[in-house]
């Protein structure tokens, strides 16, 4: 049995253009090829990595991709302490158009990295995204991209997503250097400045002092940063007044976590996913403060027949209850429902539900979608997300459950025809 602990559903929300795909790239090349666990695979090298995806065509434009990530490291290497996470990353579709797409990818995902451009800040599209994400109550992670650009201003973009989003915005960072001369942030947690290392892409950083003339303004901003999630935080409010020198690393990073699953804060990071700079920062934040499946309320849904209210739990122990955010064709494997495991066990070749069609269907695989592969896996459990194969007929929003618990999840009733397969 996984630990859901160190599972994350997350998505990453955007105005076009701001550089999602470029960020998931980075992601996925990152997690998928060189990992820090020290996985290589499939004996593929970096170089290989676009030219694969090309001919393969899928991983980046599937509805979720899956990953693993090393945390906690230090300075991006491992130690005893390190742990493999699991990523599911949702895609959420960048263009206005797509806002009902956008929605139902909200409902199945944790959280979101909403990422703006350092140059164009809160665009139309962020707008959106950041209502949805209201609405699914969605911690978020705020990523300023495109520092290296001339015209880069983060404490902008962190002072528009307070203004135009409503949010309490609060950088963890501040850049040193700007435009083309951005070479790396201020971690306003330690006090030390990173310069992440070309030699590995950006994989592992080296501190360095605060630059003497950043000193007073990150003092400044640490402040900001402690009072802010102090607030939420007792213990942490008390060593503000006693001794702020006592307060330790990971108490200010368990504040920022609560504040953030909480929707208190969001807190704001900055970089250049195209120099590859504070992409594998990011995502470290992502195991920091984003929730696991284990940490957000159990899902509640109706019973089919009585309407009742029923709650499953994100417990493989439960009766299996997934909801069906998307369909979609791949060339490899055909018509694919990906779903989110919201409770339960199902093994792939067994037989579950469509509540709405009110038939028994058997899921002939299950599959995950890695960076440069498609895995067929055994079984899904509760927090996880994936695709199934065989379905004959299913759309969007449909639940699927075990026949003897019946369950309506939650449904966005967005009309959609039926596919189905003569
Ligand atoms: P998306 O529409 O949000 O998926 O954006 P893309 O990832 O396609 O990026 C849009 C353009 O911005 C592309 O030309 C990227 O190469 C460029 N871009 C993305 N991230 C950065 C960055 O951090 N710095 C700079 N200078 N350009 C970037």
């Amino acid at each position: 049995m996984a630990d859901l602990r160190l599972q994350r559903n997350f998505g990453i929300a955007a105005h076009i253009d701001a550089g999602k795909t470029t960020t998931t790239e980075r992601i996925l090349r990152y997690t998928g090829m060189i990992h820090r666990i020290g996985e290589v695979h499939e004996g593929a090298a970096t170089t290989d990595w676009m030219e694969q995806e090309k001919e393969r065509g899928i991983t980046i434009t599937s509805a979720a991709v899956s990953c693993q990530w090393a945390f906690p490291t230090d300075k991006g290497t491992q130690t005893p302490d390190t742990k493999k996470y699991y990523f599911n990353i949702i895609d959420t579709p960048g263009h206005v158009d797509f806002t009902v797409e956008v929605e139902r990818s909200m409902r199945v995902l944790d959280g979101l990295i909403a990422l703006f451009s350092a140059v164009d800040g809160v665009e139309p599209q962020s707008e959106t995204v950041w209502r949805q994400a209201n609405r699914y109550s969605v911690p978020r992670i705020g990523f300023v991209n495109k520092m290296d650009r001339s015209g880069a201003d983060f404490l902008m973009v962190v002072a528009q997503v307070k203004e135009m989003l409503g949010a309490k915005a609060v950088p963890l960072q501040l850049p040193i250097g700007a435009e083309d001369n951005f070479k790396g942030v201020v971690d306003l947690i330690t006090m030390k400045g990173i310069i992440w290392d070309d030699a590995t892409e950006g994989m592992t950083y080296k501190e360095i002092p605060i630059p003497a003339d950043m000193q007073a303004e990150a003092e400044e901003w640490r402040q900001n940063l402690i009072e802010a999630v102090a607030e939420y935080d007792d213990k942490l409010l008390e060593k503000f007044f006693d001794d702020p020198t006592s307060i330790s690393e990971n108490e200010v990073h368990e504040a920022i976590r609560k504040a953030c699953i909480d929707l208190s804060i969001v807190p704001m990071m900055c970089g250049s996913s195209f120099k590859n700079k504070g992409v594998q920062t990011a995502l470290d934040a992502v195991c920091r403060y984003l929730p696991s499946p284990v940490d957000i309320e159990a899902i509640k849904g109706t019973d089919p027949s009585t309407g009742e209210e029923l709650v499953r739990k994100p417990d493989p122990k439960e009766p299996f209850a997934a909801l069906a955010f998307k369909i979609m064709t791949d060339p490899f494997v055909g018509r694919l429902a990906f779903f989110r495991c919201y409770s339960g066990h199902l093994d792939a070749g067994s037989y579950v539900l469509n509540v709405r069609s009110g038939k028994k269907e058997r899921i002939s695989r299950i599959m995950k979608m890695f960076a440069n592969k498609q895995n067929p896996i055994d079984f899904i459990e509760a927090g996880d997300i994936a695709a199934a194969v065989g379905f004959k007929e299913i759309k969007t929003g449909d639940t699927l459950c075990d026949e003897n618990h019946p369950i309506t999840l939650e449904n966005m009733f967005i009309p959609e025809p039926v596919i189905a397969i003569a």
